[in-house]
């Protein structure tokens, strides 16, 4: 029997608020990593979003009793081959933050004119046990880079990714409108239901 509890793999604040959101109501207590500074720190060196979100879940479940989810998420940028992609939270260099992440894509983009600044958000997130991936969920979300960020809700790339069915950015957007069609929010709802028949057996 597994133990009703759930590690978020994850310290970035955005990331664990959408998360806390999306798995609500579950018969589950949600922990994330603040709580245990004693694991350590997982280094994302793989060349894909799925080999970071496996090789993290199976780092925290080896140290952690109940369930563990890992998610590895970013932005692929189609006039970019798929940058900043796995990248995404180191892409402007050493002492990246969001703010300069923008800004770089921005510049690298200047020249490119609006129909072709379409990009996607992907997310992977592997849920574990105890050292072994139960199973590994995806999702994503297609939408266009602005030549300017508008709005401050958010983390991350939202003020410049543009959704086009709700016509605003992400940053726009109130936080269950954008977990609602969020590459996040996708993989989680997959997520969720797998967790309701996984204990209604
Ligand atoms: P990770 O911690 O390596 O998965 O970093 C993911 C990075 O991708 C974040 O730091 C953001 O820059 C970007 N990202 C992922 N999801 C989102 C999102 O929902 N909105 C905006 N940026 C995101």
């Amino acid at each position: 029997m597994i133990e009703r509890r759930l590690l978020l793999a994850t310290t970035n604040p955005g990331k664990v608020r959408e998360l806390r959101k999306l798995l609500r109501g579950l018969p589950l207590r949600i922990e994330s990593l603040e709580r245990y500074p004693e694991f350590g720190k997982y280094r994302e060196t793989g060349k894909t979003f799925e080999e970071n979100s496996r090789g993290k879940c199976l780092f925290y479940s080896r140290q952690y009793p109940g369930l563990v989810l890992a998610e590895d998420s970013g932005l692929e940028v189609k006039a970019l081959g798929g940058q900043p992609g796995v990248y995404s939270a180191r892409f402007s260099g050493p002492g990246a933050n969001d703010q300069k992440n923008i800004q770089k894509l921005l510049k690298l983009l200047a020249a490119v004119p609006e129909n072709q600044r379409q990009a996607s958000f992907v997310c992977v997130a592997s849920l574990g046990h105890q050292g072994r991936i139960m199973k590994i969920f995806r999702g994503r979300v297609r939408g266009l880079i602005l030549f300017e960020p508008d709005g401050k809700n958010g983390f991350g790339y939202d003020p410049v990714f543009y959704y086009s069915p709700l016509r605003k950015t992400f940053a726009r957007l109130r936080p269950e409108e954008k977990n609602r069609v969020s590459h996040r929010g996708r993989a989680l709802a997959k997520v969720r239901r797998f967790l309701e028949s996984y204990w209604q057996e």
